[in-house]
């Protein structure tokens, strides 16, 4: 059997967190097991859907690399792939549904169904439908459309038997028919519920495993009993738990944006997150942490995924990012850190300039948008002096170490190279410092904090042999100046 699995979003929002965890295990089984893995959209909510939602949702699975077969955007055999332009499909089911008698009319009102529905938990039975509309005659149900009346259509429930559910993540999972009720498929509107077209949609698409939210469990004994009716084969199941954050909230239920176009934005790497969202509530045999995309789809099971909920620990997002700048490539970051850059209005380096600057100081980054903050340090001519600066550059013998750093400084050949830029900014660091201890009897603190402070205006900051070539000799005389005016020294 060819592996088939799917991924249909509502799409009323943007892909969020538990979201592209579930596309990703989808995605990983597919891969795994050379199946293939569709897109299609669940739209039927015609005032939350919309299409750029849709484009949205496919733009967040780009990002993260994951592809898709068959479905939106790409199209394929069994298209439309969006559940408003299926509505011919769900009608020829249906009338399979009604020629079986499956299916019938039902005419209830609000307030009716309000009634049973309070009789029923007087009676402390379970509020599901009563069947009031089970047996109407022909004749009946004729009478009430011609006087115009619009029926639902619900799904007649067979009385006291089991679903049974062998699902492939919790294990054997079982449903009483009297707790489920005949629930409705089309609403008055004609447009067919999820729980009916999402069947339809399975079943006309080849679906093989539905590896979903642990939310639709419930959903799934009706979708059974749908199959069931229509003698079609019912697929492998498999519910994956929730996503819940450090202090065990649900993370749909959390303020603030926790999409994934958030973590594009903030210049999270996709191969990070991806790693990142495999981790959660999934774990390799051998606890690796650090796994690459090829290594995820050679060592993914869906035996190995945990029943009990994947815990968000953003920090550990941080962490992982973090090690994922540490290994890129340069230039990949380089092109990655560019639009953070753009978008502050920093620009005026070189390509170099800008690969040694990550160089410097991605073991320190969380992320691509904290790029600009690191490079504004280095873009301004002028610093403002900190109150803390002044100390070291009030020091009697800071003009004679900074009159000598200057000379020595214009003295640099113009190098295009920031690995020999630092070797000789080094080099002559170093010989300043014995200088300074020989004339004068000072060194270290004494020598290098006056430095750092007219360079910067402040006492913290970059390793010397790091800022001086970032600054560049021009840049890093000016800025000694203004210190020293700004300190009247
Ligand atoms: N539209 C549903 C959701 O986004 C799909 C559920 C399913 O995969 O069956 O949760």
């Amino acid at each position: 059997m060819t592996v088939k699995v799917r991924f249909a979003p509502s799409p009323t929002g943007p892909l969020h967190i538990g979201g592209a965890r579930t596309v990703l295990f989808n995605w990983l089984f597919a891969r795994r097991h050379n199946g293939s893995f569709v897109l299609r959209s669940e739209d039927t909510d015609l005032e939350r859907s919309s299409e750029k939602w849709e484009r949205d949702i496919g733009a967040s699975l780009r990002w993260l690399g994951l592809d898709w077969d068959e479905g939106l955007e790409v199209g394929g055999p069994n298209g439309p792939y969006r559940q408003t332009e299926r509505l011919e499909i769900y009608k020829e089911y249906l009338s399979k549904l009604w020629l079986g008698g499956h299916v019938y009319y039902c005419f209830c009102t609000p307030e009716e169904l309000e009634q049973d529905r309070a009789a029923a938990m007087a009676r402390g039975d379970n509020p599901v439908y009563s069947g009031r509309c089970r047996n109407l005659t022909p004749a009946q149900v004729e009478e009430k459309l011609q006087a115009g009346l619009k029926p639902v259509v619900r799904f007649k429930v067979p009385a006291d038997s089991e679903i049974l559910i062998d699902d492939l993540i919790r294990g054997e999972v079982s449903f009483q028919s009297r707790d489920v009720g005949d629930f409705i498929i089309i609403k008055s509107d004609g447009i067919p519920t999820y729980n009916y077209a999402v069947v339809i949609d399975d079943i006309t698409m080849g679906i093989t495993h539905i590896i979903r939210a642990n939310e639709h469990l419930v959903n799934t004994p009706r979708q059974v009993l749908i199959y069931q009716a229509l003698n079609e084969p019912i697929p492998q199941f498999g519910h994956v738990s929730v996503v819940l954050d450090t202090s065990g909230r649900k993370m749909s239920k959390r303020m603030g944006d926790m999409s994934v176009g958030r973590y594009a934005r903030q210049g999270y790497l996709p191969e990070a997150v991806v790693n990142f969202l495999a981790l959660l509530g999934w774990s390799p045999e051998d606890n690796v942490e650090i796994m690459s995309k090829e290594e995820l789809i050679k060592a993914f099971d869906l035996s190995r995924v945990s029943k009990s909920p994947g815990i968000f620990d953003a920090q550990k997002l941080d962490w992982m990012n973090n090690q994922y700048i540490r290994a890129s490539d340069l230039d990949i970051l380089a092109d990655k850190a560019t639009p953070f850059l753009e978008a502050e209005g920093l620009t005026g380096f070189s390509r170099e300039w800008l690969k040694y600057l990550l160089a410097v100081i991605r073991d320190e980054l969380r992320c691509l948008a904290q790029v600009p903050e690191y490079a504004r340090e280095f873009l301004s001519d002028t610093v403002q002096v900190q109150p803390e600066a002044l100390p070291p550059l009030q020091l009697e013998t800071t003009p004679l170490v900074l009159d000598e750093l200057v000379a020595r400084l214009s003295a640099l050949p113009d190098r295009e190279d920031f690995s020999q830029r630092q070797q000789e900014v080094q080099a002559l660091l170093k010989q300043l410092n014995k200088d300074m201890k020989s004339l004068h009897g000072i060194s270290g603190k004494a020598v290098f904090m006056p430095i750092r402070a007219a360079l910067t205006g402040t006492v913290s900051g970059q390793e010397l042999h790091y800022s001086l070539p970032l600054l560049g000799k021009e840049r890093a005389v000016t800025r000694i100046k203004s210190s020293r005016q700004q300190a009247g020294i």
